[in-house]
């Protein structure tokens, strides 16, 4: 079959998958019905729609029952929940942090913002996540320990995090990845903010660093409008990033105390809600994706990316596996042209401007597959 064909029996499967014989069909909408509008007219009713209100302990309370972690911290959205992670793990200016190039550039914008550097590894062409083989070479060839830290011998700076991220949902080496972090004494700070609902060898996506973030932005697999949450094991840790996210008021019933500089990063009650509604639907959303994820698969033909051995993706968004960079964009033309919003991986950050001159691996993978995955339609279906 040639490629025409192929794509032309993808667009009338996408087609016939959505029961959208014309206009567009989104990459990834959400999914409301009358649950989200009775939680959020409830919130309205009882005008706590703000900082304060039960649904905010409820969806932090459903995000550790689903994920299994310790605690949970909301916060407003998954950019500044990578950044309070960062903060809360000691992050100073200058220190360095390593993630990988091929990811959304918040990864990066929030090491930035705490006027430290990242370090870009290279990827892995199964995982498209951090490549611990990459990863242990760097800081076998590059670092030396002194004093209990992992100091980069050529710039004397600190490296003080690994911030992989589990890309499209498909889980990174995590096992792996924590085995050499912990070796070379850095903290491990999973981006998990595309893997909510992805598992590694059982167990839930972002519970293998000190913290693990989410995002619950619209396009994500649940959303809460914008959102985030930190998750933890760490009692202390916890405590400190809702302190942090709280402007680090000192309870007291009318004293306004603040014990160090912090944030107002708090999720908003009205967001929780939509939250705590979207919650129960997530395990029926993971089971939709998982079926038009396999349906995908079967399309002759094309390659399309499967979940790694031993790992459960949550599918957010399915990924075509192209050729060439030529036949990646011929196809991105091809689905666009026809309503069937397709979209390629992001820029890798290396090649960003604003991230152009930083440490870095050889970044073969990572410049591989940025040429050749399309992400193609992957919501579930709604009906509102
Ligand atoms: C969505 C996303 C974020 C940021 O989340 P926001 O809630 O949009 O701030 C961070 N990292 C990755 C990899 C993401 O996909």
């Amino acid at each position: 079959m040639s490629n025409q064909q192929a794509w032309l029996s993808m667009m009338a499967f996408i087609r016939q998958h959505y029961q959208q014989a014309e206009g567009l069909i989104p990459l990834h909408a959400p999914c409301f019905d009358e649950a989200e509008k009775r939680l959020v007219v409830d919130c309205i009713d009882s005008t706590f729609v703000s900082s304060v209100g039960q649904y905010v302990t409820e969806f932090e309370q459903q995000i550790t029952d689903f994920t299994g972690a310790k605690h949970a911290v909301a916060v407003v959205n998954g950019t500044m929940g990578l950044h309070l992670a960062l903060k809360v793990i000691g992050l100073q200016a200058n220190d360095l942090v390593i993630t990988q190039s091929l990811t959304f550039v918040a990864t990066p914008n929030a090491i930035k913002m705490h006027q430290a550097d990242p370090v870009f590894v290279d990827v892995e062409r199964e995982t498209l996540g951090l490549c611990p083989e990459s990863l242990n070479h760097f800081l076998t060839e590059q670092t030396i320990q002194q004093n209990g830290e992992c100091v980069h011998r050529q710039t004397d700076r600190v490296i003080r995090a690994c911030v992989p991220m589990h890309t499209l949902g498909f889980p990174a080496r995590i096992d792996a990845i924590l085995e050499i972090c912990n070796r070379h004494n850095i903290a491990l700070v999973e981006d998990a903010a595309e893997s909510l609902g992805s598992f590694y060898q059982g167990q839930h996506t972002g519970r293998f660093g000190q913290v693990g973030v989410f995002s619950f932005n619209g396009n994500k697999v649940i959303t809460t409008g914008g959102g985030g949450m930190l998750i933890t094991n760490n009692a202390e840790l916890a405590r400190h990033a809702k302190h942090l996210s709280t402007t680090a008021k000192v309870p007291h019933a009318w004293l306004f105390e603040h014990d160090e500089p912090a944030y107002n990063l708090r999720m908003p009650n009205i967001n929780a809600a939509l939250g705590v509604a979207q919650m129960q639907k997530l395990p029926a959303f993971l089971t939709e994706k998982r079926a038009l994820a396999q349906a995908y698969q079967q399309q002759s033909g094309l390659v399309v990316l499967n979940e790694p051995t031993n790992t459960q993706s949550n599918y957010w968004l399915n990924a075509l596996l192209c050729e060439s960079e030529a036949e990646r964009n011929a196809f991105l033309e091809f689905s666009n042209r026809q309503h069937i919003q397709t979209r390629p991986l992001w820029t890798p950050m290396h090649q960003l401007a604003i991230y152009v001159d930083c440490l870095r691996t050889d970044m073969t993978n990572t410049d591989w597959l940025a040429a050749r995955v399309v992400n193609v339609p992957s919501g579930v279906r709604c009906d509102g």
